[in-house]
């Protein structure tokens, strides 16, 4: 579907830089903006004059312009001034080049002005994507995305838009939020202006996440977590009519409907997943989830997904366990594993699948159910003999992965979970009392029983027979001949 930026808008060009005031507030604007990317700032400055000298203009963009107001219009809930002084590393440009040479078309203006800078600063890393015809420097911690302005058209919900060069207006009628769609003019005889013809500074002020016109998330699913993402983030509210699109959008089964219908809706597979990523690596990605839970936005994963208070639990144990542990997976994914696991097999499959998780991460969910029932039946046969040692533990673990425990564990404390735990915290730290070296040393010949030597004494040191280097020694050479 075609986006019509409203007549409204388009009428709206050069608003702004009205009066005296404004010119002070631009000023100001733009002396801040100076003093939070002090550090990039000349090769900012760079950029702004080679589009100027283009004839093009330049405006930052997105997130920064939105922090940076917001430490200007930002109170906290108790209405105190929120002091966001942290310097703005991800900087988003927007370069706007009306008239245009055959050459600038095929490349675009965004790719031309990054090889410019690259070429003076051989330090920074440019990457081009050439399909958006956009650039992406990259210097220390700073990364500077130049693309051309350009407006988007969605064949259909959940589908990639596809890209046309455009002007800023269209640029920006093609983000999320008011507040993420103003843009601060770099070139221009009056830099530091703002551009925001949707009213986000409103929005900032009021402190809300609104959308920018009705079919938005409908487009979009992916921008229903981004809102919740936002609002969490920044302590915001979702405007009311916004969250009522949202839940309409879900509802009206419109996403299920691509699903079936095309292959590719990547705002529900791999551009999902990376904003699930996002989230759930916030600090607030509790409260992100129950709000989502509550728009009913879970859905967009299955139909099934929901947030009960079991699941809670196990999502808050699983964040306090993966500080504890060394696990080689990061936090989101375990949360995310628990999340679709809960689904049973068949259907937690389908949406790992789906949303393109790692082959790892598939795998731990293709497997889960089926391991959990093997190890608890086979806890439960040696529990029913004797009580079960402490080697025994150890041998039931042994080849499953951090994670894959920590995920079973968390799933079922009360029948896997003390034992898991025991394997984690004691019995997979333990350092064997000897190696093969020690066993060379003794006189004994490299070899296949080598192996059968260690894994002996290591069960008589887990159970506690063989406690020093010596007696293990000792006990080699009385149980094994040389
Ligand atoms: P953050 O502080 O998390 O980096 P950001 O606003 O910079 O926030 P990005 O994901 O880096 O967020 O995106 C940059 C800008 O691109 C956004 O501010 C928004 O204007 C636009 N944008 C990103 N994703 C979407 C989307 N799915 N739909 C519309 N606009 C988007």
């Amino acid at each position: 579907m075609a986006l019509d930026v409203p007549r409204k808008h388009l009428g709206n060009k050069g608003g702004g830089d009205r009066d005296g005031e404004k010119r002070d507030y631009s000023e100001k604007l733009y002396q801040q903006l100076k003093e939070r990317m002090a550090e990039i700032w000349p090769v900012l400055m760079m950029i702004a004059e080679a589009s100027a000298r283009r004839g093009w203009s330049l405006y930052i963009v997105g997130g920064a312009v939105r922090d940076l107001l917001l430490n200007r219009v930002g109170n906290d809930r108790a209405g105190s001034k929120v002091e966001n002084s942290l310097p703005l590393t991800d900087i988003d440009l927007v370069v706007e080049n009306q008239v245009n040479t055959a050459d600038e078309t095929a490349v675009g203006a965004g790719v031309i002005l990054a090889e410019a800078i690259q070429a003076e600063y051989p330090e920074i890393e440019a990457q081009v994507h050439g399909q958006f015809q956009t650039a992406t420097l990259t210097w220390q911690s700073w990364q500077i995305d130049i693309a051309t302005a350009r407006t988007e058209f969605y064949a259909y919900p959940a589908a990639n838009p596809a890209v046309e060069p455009s002007d800023i207006y269209r640029d920006l009628y093609r983000r999320d939020f008011t507040i993420n769609a103003i843009a601060l003019k770099l070139t221009g005889s009056q830099p530091g202006q703002l551009l925001d013809i949707f009213n986000g500074q409103a929005d900032l002020q009021q402190r809300l996440v609104r959308v920018l016109h009705t079919d938005s998330f409908i487009e979009d699913p992916t921008r229903i977590f981004r809102a919740v993402r936002f609002a969490v983030r920044l302590g915001f509210d979702l405007e009311a009519q916004t969250q009522q699109l949202a839940r309409s959008a879900v509802k009206s089964g419109i996403y299920e409907k691509s699903r079936s219908k095309y292959k590719k809706v990547p705002a529900l597979q791999s551009r999902l997943q990376a904003e699930l990523k996002y989230l759930l690596e916030e600090s607030g990605w509790e409260q992100s989830l129950v709000w989502l839970d509550e728009l009913g936005a879970l859905a967009c994963l299955d139909e099934n997904l929901a947030l009960s208070p079991g699941l809670l639990q196990q999502l808050r144990r699983m964040d306090r366990w993966v500080h504890k542990f060394e696990v080689s997976q990061p936090r989101w994914i375990l949360l995310l594993e628990l999340m679709l696991a809960q689904l049973g097999p068949e259907r937690c499959n389908r949406v790992a699948n789906s949303l393109n998780l790692s082959a790892q991460s598939q795998y731990r969910l293709r497997n889960i159910h089926a391991c959990e029932t093997q190890l608890k039946s086979q806890l439960k046969a040696q529990v029913h003999g004797s009580a079960l040692s402490r080697s025994k533990v150890y041998k039931i673990f042994q080849s499953h992965s951090h994670a894959e425990l920590l995920l079973m564990a968390d799933r079922h404390p009360r029948i896997l979970g003390a034992s898991i735990w025991l394997y984690l915290t004691d019995l997979a730290l333990i350092s064997p009392l000897i190696n093969g070296g020690t066993l060379k040393r003794l006189g004994y010949s490299p070899g296949p029983q080598f192996k059968k030597i260690l894994a002996d004494v290591h069960q008589q040191q887990l159970d506690g027979t063989l406690t020093t280097e010596e007696s293990a020694e000792q006990y080699v050479l009385s149980q094994y001949s040389l």
